[in-house]
């Protein structure tokens, strides 16, 4: 009876959008152009998901952390290009162990700090040597945790100095109680680069990534309500709505009747610093176990400007995950994938209503331009649309 009271289809709209993060806001966008009306509910108080920004003192703050868009997809860079210009950002992190700097991700900078070596024989020739030792310490045997399995990959120095107190910090476990699956491989880099990303086309949006969902979002069929979860009313909205795109935590939608998925959280304290230039960088990681956070965003590296006199920072802590906190990245390991495997059968019993997507509704860990692309591929397949359709014009 209570469906009858709430009524929330009231304007026959052929899609509810849960979650108006890149997934949702992309969908809506083009399901309005294909001539869609489109209900988005979000149930945070703004638009954008976790790449939503703010602006303060003069410059763009990312409210979930850093955010550079990084792809090698160029119909993923010209989509995103409609809705904003690009600065041309490339990360270069400085990892911080104590006091002493090194640059990251590893490379000819960084064994130089480390070692002194200048020539990409003289580094090779070091880890040759540092792998050596490791692996003569093992035996015969592989490696059973991850802290034997990155000391397999890149010897103890590294390993002690910029990896392990860092990746403990970020799982909330010693090194030793790690799966050795967590680090596949180690990249390293024997040319003096400290281009975070190898991709083609990177940067980050001027004025941020906010205004592109206020122009993915602003369309006469497409109407947004903020504060709204979709769980205050399921069974409402699974009554009243033909389709919907779902991008909240498959486990909730299905009451985590196979048990919960696990996932990481963090916490992020935002402080203005009366300072013009605080660290010097966009990024800091701090690699020791001592210091309670990962990282140190100053804001203003990310796209040049601030009010003078004050710099805008972020420190990144992660966290245990419970129902009461944000889901940031997933566990995959076997015994969650396994669960999702469970989840993913129930919604493909429901594929004709509702469509499972994103990085909560299908349990990965996506990129933003994998998300898009993701998004764009749904469009393609929901409306017909060939493959080689450009959605640029
Ligand atoms: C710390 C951090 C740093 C990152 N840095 C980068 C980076 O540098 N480069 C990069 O490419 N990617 C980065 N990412 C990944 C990027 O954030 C994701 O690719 C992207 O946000 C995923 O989009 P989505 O739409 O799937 O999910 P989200 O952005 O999370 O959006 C989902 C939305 O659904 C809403 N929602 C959930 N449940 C409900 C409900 N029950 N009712 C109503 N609404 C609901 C949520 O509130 C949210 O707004 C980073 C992620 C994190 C956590």
């Amino acid at each position: 009876m209570v469906g009858i009271f709430h009524m929330l289809n009231t304007k026959k709209y052929d899609y509810l959008v849960v979650g108006a993060g890149p997934y949702g806001a992309v969908f809506a966008h083009e399901a309005a152009k294909q001539g869609k009306r489109v209900l988005v509910i979000e149930k945070r108080e703004h638009i954008g998901g976790n790449m939503y920004t703010h602006v303060e003192h003069g410059v763009t703050v990312h409210d979930y952390g850093a955010h550079i868009f990084h792809t090698d997809n160029k119909e993923i860079w010209q989509y995103i290009q409609q809705f904003a210009e690009f600065n041309g950002f490339q990360n270069q992190v400085i990892a911080n162990y104590k006091g002493e700097l090194y640059n990251l991700p590893f490379n000819m900078n960084t064994f130089y700090e480390m070692w002194g070596t200048k020539t990409p024989a003289e580094a090779q020739a070091k880890i040759a040597e540092q792998r050596e030792e490791a692996l003569g310490s093992l035996g015969n045997r592989a490696p059973s945790n991850l802290e034997e399995q990155a000391i397999s990959l890149i010897g103890t120095d590294i390993y002690q100095k910029l990896v392990k107190g860092y990746t403990e910090k970020q799982w909330g476990r010693k090194a030793t109680d790690l799966p050795a699956f967590i680090i596949k491989r180690l990249p390293v880099r024997f040319e003096f680069n400290n281009n975070y990303f190898n991709h083609r086309y990177q940067g980050i949006p001027i004025g941020g990534y906010t205004p592109i969902f206020e122009q993915l979002l602003d369309h006469p069929r497409i109407d947004v309500q903020l504060k709204t979860d979709f769980f205050a009313n399921k069974e409402e909205y699974l009554a009243e709505f033909p389709r919907i795109i779902y991008t909240g935590m498959i486990d909730q939608f299905f009451d985590y009747q196979f048990g919960e998925l696990s996932y990481r959280s963090l916490t992020f304290e935002k402080e203005v610093m009366h300072v013009d230039n605080y660290q010097g960088n966009a990024v800091m990681n701090y690699t020791d176990a001592e210091t309670p956070y990962t990282r140190v965003m100053e804001w203003k590296h990310f796209d040049g400007a601030s009010d003078d006199g004050v710099s805008v920072i972020t420190r990144e802590y992660p966290q245990a995950w419970d129902r009461t906190k944000e889901a940031y990245y997933p566990v995959n390991d076997e015994t969650n994938m396994a669960k999702y495997k469970q989840y993913a059968q129930l919604a493909q019993q429901m594929q004709d209503q509702v469509v499972f997507g994103g990085r909560l509704g299908q349990y990965r860990y996506y990129d933003m331009d994998q998300v898009f692309h993701a998004a764009l591929n749904l469009v393609r397949q929901e409306f017909g649309i060939p493959k080689d359709y450009q959605f640029v014009e």
